[in-house]
């Protein structure tokens, strides 16, 4: 019933002609493969049309990584979501740890690019996760909580289809260590059971909820197999596509 959704998060790697190539490439594999997930690469602003243009017609999602918090005017160095609609971007990643530890963002800031994204129109992956400081202090319910209900502040009930959780533990990011299927079950069980009471069960039944986090071809269909887990948003893995189609092919 919830249809497995595989990302990729390119971050800052691929030049407009290097991620071009590797559309081409990761689109041709894609299709001779037959992968049936719903599947996203969100390139860096400057290569996204590059990749949209190679995508085209393709079942591969192009999204943003993050996104202004106004739709114009004087806000120097930032993309506003009507530049990525004529793109033809209508997903953008928002709240990544990355954006929250190194650039500032708190959970007011996103969810004002949240809400802005759901009034253009656009789907949003938010992403939540709790440091190994705080797995360790017993406070990932509470951060989880923080994040979710501040992510998704005044997001109505039926725009909840528009939004899909990452749940990205900040110590698995880009360091080899993967959370047990076990772990981040129980994260994501816990991130439905959030939800659920902020809204109701069924918009808690039907969220996509991906787990992030070194994940690689060897460690994906144990985490897929999970009851709550229904996808990925994968980093590293993303930049090849040696190593991202057996990701999408997962099943
Ligand atoms: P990783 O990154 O797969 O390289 O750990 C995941 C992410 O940050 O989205």
């Amino acid at each position: 019933m919830r249809t497995p959704y595989i990302a990729g998060n390119w971050k800052m790697n691929m030049t407009p002609s290097a991620g071009k190539a590797f559309a081409e490439e990761l689109r041709a594999a894609a299709e001779k493969a037959g992968a049936d997930v719903k599947m996203m690469v969100a390139p860096p602003f400057v290569t996204i049309p590059a990749v949209a243009e190679a995508l085209k017609g393709s079942n591969i999602i192009v999204a943003a990584q993050n996104m202004a918090d106004h739709t114009s005017g004087a806000y120097t160095g930032e993309v506003a979501p009507a530049m990525l609609k004529d793109l033809g971007v209508n997903t953008v990643i928002l709240g990544h740890s990355e954006r929250r530890s190194y650039y500032g963002e708190t959970d007011a800031y996103i969810n004002g690019k949240v809400l802005l994204a759901i009034k253009e129109g656009m789907d949003v992956v938010l992403c939540v996760g709790e440091t190994l400081e705080e797995r360790e202090g017993g406070k990932l319910e509470e951060v989880l909580s923080t994040q979710l209900s501040g992510g998704l502040k005044d997001v109505k009930p039926e725009e909840m289809a528009h939004i899909t959780i990452a749940y990205e533990p900040v110590w698995a990011i880009g360091t080899g260590k993967t959370a047990t299927p076990e772990d981040a079950d129980g994260a994501h069980q816990f991130i439905r059971s959030f939800v659920a009471k902020m809204y109701d069960s069924t918009i808690a039944e039907n969220l996509i909820i991906q787990y992030g986090g070194s994940v690689n071809a060897s460690n994906v269909k144990a985490l897929m197999a999970k009851e709550n887990i229904d996808g990925a948003l994968v980093g590293g893995a993303s930049l090849s596509v040696e190593k991202f189609l057996p990701i999408i092919t997962f099943n």
